[in-house]
């Protein structure tokens, strides 16, 4: 096994519907995964993440669409000449082999010799800081130990295009975080072109190149990390990525007020018949004597939560829509909060100004 593997491909997907009686799994899904890219699909449970996968994977056949690696056509080829390697939720070992057994498995299936098998073996154990593990039990192992014997299994026969679903999510809390870490330099080194799926926004924030939202079997919005966090396309990706509040806001020509002041924003502003302003909680601060360029709001404070490295306040906007903000805690700043009932002015800065359309989607 080569350090970094060869040729990883782009992963051309068309117009990919898929259902099941009344349910659309897919519907109408395009997707382009760029050649090393690392790509999330990040979605609810039941959004047809899975079923996405699998049909990458091609176990899977959809009722219609396209689905090109490089420039070759895939949908009717079979999951094991798709040279892809797959790592599922629940591992999916044979206990009743060894660790070598299990890792060694897709090697016998493409008939490579025995003194290389071996080889690869060991290789691919090391690269999952398993090695010497090779004749231990499956049922000797933890669960993380489970997860990285799948995942060599997944990479001794250098897939170009490499596919986990949840692979993570049956480990606890300490170990998936470093886990994240693992398999993002893991990707580093190896390279190859990788499709992750997760319920869980942080750990996509975490690991991806780009991430796909995912809901009722749709793509929400395809962007970076930061260009989902920073500027979602709607509200559905702005809800389930990061917390948020909405305020509806009015248009006047140019300008876009609220409660009939006008807003101050350095984004961009959509193109839709209704918008919303959203509000990330560590966005919004309390307004002191010294902010002049900022857009400003009166409100009153709700509610005030005590986190430790934080405090959360709820105040309720002149509309009667209650938004939270959330600021650090340092010497001092518990005695110096407003109390609930205070009247309170809050600040926001023209680049968090965030304008979505307010369709809900
Ligand atoms: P996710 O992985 O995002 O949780 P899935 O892709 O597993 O979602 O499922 C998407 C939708 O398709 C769900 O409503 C699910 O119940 C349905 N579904 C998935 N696989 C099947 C199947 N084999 N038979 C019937 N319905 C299915
Ligand atoms: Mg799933």
């Amino acid at each position: 096994m080569t350090d970094s593997i060869q040729g990883a491909l782009p992963i051309t997907a068309r117009n990919i519907t898929k259902t099941y009686g009344k349910v659309h799994a897919l519907d109408d899904v395009s997707l382009d995964v760029k050649s090393g890219e690392f790509l999330t699909l990040l979605g609810p449970s039941g959004s047809g993440k899975t079923t996405l996968l699998m049909v990458l994977a091609g176990f899977t056949r959809p009722d219609q669409g396209s689905l090109k690696f490089g420039d070759q056509e895939m949908i009717r080829t079979a999951p094991h000449l798709r040279d892809v390697g797959m790592v599922f939720q629940n591992y999916a070992l044979f206990p009743h082999m060894t660790v070598a057994g299990n890792v060694g498995y897709p090697l016998r299936l493409r008939n490579v010799p025995m003194p290389e098998i071996s080889q690869r073996i060991e290789k691919a154990l090391e690269t999952v800081q398993l090695g010497g593990y090779g004749t231990r039990k499956i049922d000797q192992l933890s669960g993380g130990q489970k997860q990285r014997v799948a995942l060599a299994r997944s990479i001794v026969f250098e897939p170009r295009i490499l596919l986990m679903d949840e692979p993570l999510s049956a480990l606890d809390k300490k170990l998936r975080d470093r886990m994240q870490i693992e398999l993002r330099h893991l990707h580093e080194k190896l390279g190859m072109t990788t499709v992750y799926v997760t319920h869980d926004q942080r750990e996509a924030l975490t690991m991806s190149d780009r991430i796909a939202v995912v809901n009722h079997g749709r793509i929400m919005q395809l962007a970076t990390p930061q260009g989902l966090y920073e500027q979602p396309t709607n509200r559905f990706v702005a809800d389930f990525i990061g917390d948020s509040t909405f305020l509806s806001v009015e248009r006047h020509g140019d300008q876009i007020t609220y409660n009939g002041v006008p807003l101050k924003t350095s984004r961009p502003v959509p193109d839709a018949a209704s918008l919303v302003l959203m509000l990330r909680p560590e966005r919004v601060r309390l307004a002191t004597k010294t902010t002049k360029t900022v857009n400003e709001f009166q409100a009153t404070a709700s509610e005030l939560v005590y986190q430790g490295d934080s405090y959360l306040m709820y105040a309720t906007m002149p509309d009667g829509t209650e938004i939270s903000l959330r600021g650090a805690i340092r010497q001092g700043t518990v005695a110096a909060l407003p109390k609930i009932g205070d009247h309170v002015t809050l600040a926001l800065e023209p680049g968090d100004t965030v304008l979505i359309d307010g369709r809900d989607v």
